[in-house]
């Protein structure tokens, strides 16, 4: 999703106040509000991932970036408490700063009330990018002074393909990127190794070492270990019973040589998600690491 604004809006410094980020799909949204934001931050005002400024996105700590977000129900007051802060401060970078409010629809009614007070007395150089579901949960208020993008994602159909279905997962929801997605030879040899290493470790077959190895060389950890949750999260939810596959409706054959119990499964699953938060997109030695330590949990899991 590049170029959701014009780059000549950052360059004259004529962003909106803030932006509501709506979409039909979660993933989709927060997608979509890091390709924003990183539009906004990126050096080459595109959003190109590999500079420092966007490095430092995808890395959590650009200092003029504030992210609010709440694992919990709702987010509260507690949740906010760096703002004040923040907009006490100008700009480290000297560009602008970024609060990005992540299921905004969370917020209760005290903190959408403290981020009206904010957009009645507006920063200087500040923009609020606001991602949500529903955000028709929100003060009409809080919506009414944000510039509307609708991110539209037509949901999966049952004229789609096994395979369109799993890339259009992988893709946050977007038709147009699971088309590419599946038009890319190095997805299809991604998918093809992870689909691999997923149908020996639900029958309780692994090589720690080896299979990190070839996680590792499909050149993209993240993608590759989401690929790999996916799938494990589908073999769980098969041997409990689950009617359809949602992340991996391509790999039904594996999915149902899975021999090993639902709750091993789901643990493996999970085991994996946790992983792909920790790794970074710095460096090749921590990533290989990481999931060399995360084959040798699911070693210990599946080997009881
Ligand atoms: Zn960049």
């Amino acid at each position: 999703m590049k170029g959701l604004i014009r780059p000549e809006l950052i360059l004259e410094g004529k962003l909106a106040q803030a932006y509501l980020i709506s979409s039909d799909s979660k993933a989709a949204s927060h997608k979509a509000a890091a390709d924003f934001i990183r539009q906004v931050f990126c050096k080459s005002g595109t959003g190109c991932g590999t500079c420092i400024a966007c490095r430092r996105f995808d890395a959590g700590n650009h200092p003029d970036i504030l992210v609010i977000r709440s694992d919990g129900e709702s987010i509260k007051k507690e949740d906010i408490q760096e703002l004040t802060y923040f907009l006490s401060v100008k700009p480290v970078m000297n560009g602008y700063r970024c609060i990005y409010i992540e299921d905004a629809e969370k917020m209760n009614l005290t903190v959408q009330n403290k981020l009206l007070k904010s957009f009645e007395d507006p920063p200087e150089h500040t923009v609020f990018v606001l991602s949500a579901v529903h955000p028709g949960l929100l003060l009409p208020t809080v919506v009414s002074r944000c510039a509307v993008l609708q991110i539209q994602n037509a949901p999966p159909s049952s004229s789609d393909s096994p395979e369109f279905r799993a890339a259009l997962m992988q893709a946050g929801g977007s038709r147009s990127e699971a088309q590419e997605l599946i038009d890319s030879s190095s997805y299809q040899e991604m998918r093809k190794t992870v689909t691999g290493i997923a149908g020996r470790l639900v029958r309780g077959r692994i090589s720690a070492v080896s299979m990190a190895g070839d996680i590792m060389g499909t050149g993209d950890v993240r993608t590759a270990l989401f690929m790999l949750a996916g799938l494990l999260a589908d073999c769980a939810a098969y041997r409990m019973g689950a009617e359809g596959l949602r992340y991996a409706p391509d790999a039904e054959d594996i999915i149902k040589q899975a021999s090993l119990s639902p709750s091993v499964l789901s643990l493996m699953a999970d085991t994996v998600t946790r992983s792909m938060s920790e790794e970074s997109t710095y460096s090749a030695v921590s990533d290989r690491l990481i999931t060399e330590s995360m084959f040798i949990d699911l070693y210990r899991i599946i080997k009881g």
